[in-house]
């Protein structure tokens, strides 16, 4: 349909005046504003939904590689969920796989660690609201409109940083970016995440251990076969992983659908009715094998799991070539061992690719190109398709919030813009915090990688 309405201007309250604004309490926004805060700045933090961790409790992606040895705010939380119940700390240099279940930890207890440590270092946090708008001047952004159930209403900001996953907050602003397969746009399948009870013991799994995670695919491929039915699993390298800390829950991931433009509403529904009919599907095949015949689903993301929409384009923008090489820059702010993971979107393309040394993630590439006052952190950073699909795992964006919540107090602080910031200045800063730019041991990942 092409019809549009004009809509009336109005005056909006202006709610907050604050330093630092951070849109998205996903995996790097809340480390975003607990850096911006913990550096002096008074921060405000708006997410969608009721609790904080993005992905790693909305979309229940479990475990969570990249998390170890890396100091920081990111050890202070392990810490903290450990000391609470949600995560079994264990010593990095047993654990052969980085994704595995030795990186898993407790959802619920994610939630709640996350909003009782930024409470405490005094970041205001406003839930269920919506970034609508950017308000920019002059290629300067001054805050945000948001809508939440108090209404329209406005912040402003002397730094804004965007966490939203899909870089919202820049590519409205008017930021460059770019989005999905160069030829024609296309980008990765999504998917849609649960969590299994089911009382069976560990060690009785029915299904190949492979690098520290269990297929379902095959299993599942089996049973139908027994069984005579017509079902073949959306996802041939589908997964589980359990979480010891809460015994009889596995996650599961199935579910897949590609062609999903994560930016579009319609196709986010489209695919969330079928990636629902995909995990009922599956758990009326899985019922019929001996030890899961009591198992249910009891849970699913309330969220599609994206892998890739918008990139950011920023000062710098890490390549291919960077990630395969290992590349290290001087103005380092954290780097990636985890390996390139692509998804291919058709045979054209090549999926896994062979490990490769840690890269480096440089502070210019959390610096938007053409909007001053903005740094961007999380799965959107300045980055090309396979470099991001490394990038995007969530220690790393983790890591990125980290980065640019003390490079944006930073440059309040020195009064300056964070694109004329040294970016040696914030790993500095990050480095005397206890951050490992790039941890002495690599944690090398899993051989086999989903
Ligand atoms: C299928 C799949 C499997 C993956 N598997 C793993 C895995 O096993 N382990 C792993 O570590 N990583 C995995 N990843 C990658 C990882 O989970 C994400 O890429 C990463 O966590 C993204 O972090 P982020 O901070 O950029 O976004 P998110 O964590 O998604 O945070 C974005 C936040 O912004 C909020 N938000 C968005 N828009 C708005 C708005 N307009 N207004 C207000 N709030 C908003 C969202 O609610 C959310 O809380 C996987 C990704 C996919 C897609």
């Amino acid at each position: 349909m092409n019809k549009t309405i004009h809509e009336e201007a109005r005056e909006t309250a202006v709610i907050a005046d604050v330093d630092v604004l951070v849109c998205g309490g996903g995996t790097s926004g809340l480390f975003a504003a607990l850096a911006a805060r913990r550096s002096g700045a008074e921060t405000l933090l708006i997410e969608q939904e009721g609790f904080l961790g993005g992905t790693a409790t909305s979309y229940l992606v479990n475990p969570l590689p990249e998390i170890m040895g890396k100091g920081g705010l990111l050890q202070e939380f392990l810490d903290r969920m450990s000391a609470a119940g949600g995560y079994i700390k264990e010593d990095p240099s047993n654990i052969e796989f980085d994704f595995s279940m030795a990186n898993s930890f407790d959802v619920e207890c994610f939630k709640y660690v996350a909003l009782e440590m930024l409470s405490k270092a005094g970041v205001s946090i406003l839930l269920h609201t919506l970034f609508v708008r950017p308000i920019v001047e002059n290629d300067v952004i001054r805050g945000v409109i948001i809508e939440n159930k108090s209404g329209r209403q406005a912040v402003l900001a002397k730094r804004v940083i965007d966490c939203t996953g899909d870089g919202d907050v820049a590519a409205a602003s008017g930021a460059p970016y770019k989005k999905g397969r160069e030829k024609d746009g296309l980008m990765p399948s999504v998917s849609l995440l649960f969590h299994l009870h089911n009382e069976g013991a560990l060690k009785d799994l029915p299904t190949i251990e492979v690098g520290g995670i269990y297929l379902i695919g095959p299993l599942m491929t089996e049973i139908a076969k027994k069984e005579g039915i017509d079902y073949t699993p959306p996802y041939d390298v589908g997964f589980l992983v359990p979480i010891p800390v809460t015994p009889g829950k596995l996650l599961v991931n199935l579910a897949h659908v590609k062609n999903v433009d994560g930016t579009r509403a319609e196709d986010l529904s489209r695919a969330h009715i079928t990636l629902r009919e995909q995990i009922m599907e599956a758990l009326q095949v899985l019922r019929r094998h001996p030890y899961f015949e009591s198992a249910y689903v009891a849970a699913t993301g309330t969220h599609i799991y994206i892998r890739e929409t918008r990139r950011i384009v920023g000062e710098y923008m890490l390549t291919e070539d960077d990630a395969v090489k290992g590349k290290q820059f001087d103005d380092a702010i954290t780097s990636c061992r985890y390996m390139i993971d692509v998804h291919p979107i058709d045979d054209m393309e090549v999926g896994r690719y062979d490990n490769h040394e840690p890269f480096d993630i440089p502070y210019r590439c959390l610096v938007p190109l053409k909007i001053e006052n903005l740094l961007v952190a999380g799965r959107c950073i300045s980055s090309d398709r396979i470099a991001q699909s490394a990038l995007r795992i969530s220690g790393t964006c983790m890591s990125t919030g980290e980065a640019a919540g003390t490079a944006a107090a930073l440059s309040i602080e020195k009064d300056e813009s964070p694109r004329r910031l040294e970016g040696k200045d914030v790993r500095e800063i990050l480095e005397k915090r206890g951050v490992n730019i790039r941890p002495e041991r690599h944690l090398v990942p899993a051989k086999c990688m989903f």
